[in-house]
């Protein structure tokens, strides 16, 4: 929703999931830093890098450290920071400890073909509504990849129309690296922008940006 505006991003270590399509070595090397460490380096990168249009909250999934959150995200919203908080969307009883210091919450759906794990449905259900109902803003996202099957589009399609049908809907066409070999066809984009379309009013394709420009 964003691509081109400049977020700083702030990487939090692990993960509850385990997508095959993952690009972040986030259970690799990590910098254990603390909260006071983090907003001084904040501040910095601000100083000399900034301003930018939000403090990105990603990972990893951001939400496994909810307690941690609560220790800096306080400080950067008296300080004007517009929080986005990037998640893969299965945590809600996590998003609503830090729900009222957020302003952007960028939602990923994971259907089983991307995990290859059970079905995360009634979580990401329950994820949507809460982010929906605080009033924030919030839109959704699902990487798809040349395996994502249209049974997969139509259930996330009617998650998010159960919720809001003018939530925005944003199909990603993962781009080969690693173990991904192949990227979706145009055909397959099409066929599931198409049927996102027919129930939701905001539907689009965004690249993976950060792929394109080598930024990880
Ligand atoms: S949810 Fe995100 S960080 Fe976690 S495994 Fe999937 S792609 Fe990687």
């Amino acid at each position: 929703m964003y691509v081109g505006l400049p977020h700083l991003f702030v990487r939090f270590w692990n993960c509850n999931m385990n997508c095959h399509y993952c690009d972040t070595d986030f259970r690799g090397p990590y910098q254990e830093i603390s909260s006071k460490e983090l907003l001084e380096e904040i501040q910095t990168q601000i100083h000399t890098s900034g301003p930018f249009h939000a403090i990105s909250l990603t990972g990893g999934e951001p939400l496994l450290w909810t307690k941690f959150l609560k220790q800096i995200l306080p400080d950067l919203k008296a300080a004007k920071q517009t929080i986005y908080l990037e998640t893969n969307g299965t945590l809600p009883h996590s998003l609503r400890e830090i729900q009222p210091w957020v302003d952007i919450v960028a939602m990923d759906i994971k259907p089983p073909s991307a995990t290859a794990d059970r079905a995360y449905w009634a979580e990401h259900a329950e994820f949507l509504k809460t982010a929906a109902e605080s009033g924030k803003e919030v839109f959704v996202k699902i990487v798809v990849t040349a395996q994502t099957v249209l049974s997969e589009i139509e259930q996330a399609v009617a998650l998010v129309a159960g919720v809001n049908p003018a939530i925005p809907f944003i199909l990603q066409p993962v781009t080969p690296w690693g173990a991904v070999k192949e990227r979706p066809s145009a055909e397959q984009l099409e066929q599931w922008r198409a049927t996102a379309r027919r129930q939701l009013n905001d539907v689009r394709i965004i690249p993976q940006v950060h792929r394109i420009l080598g930024v990880r």
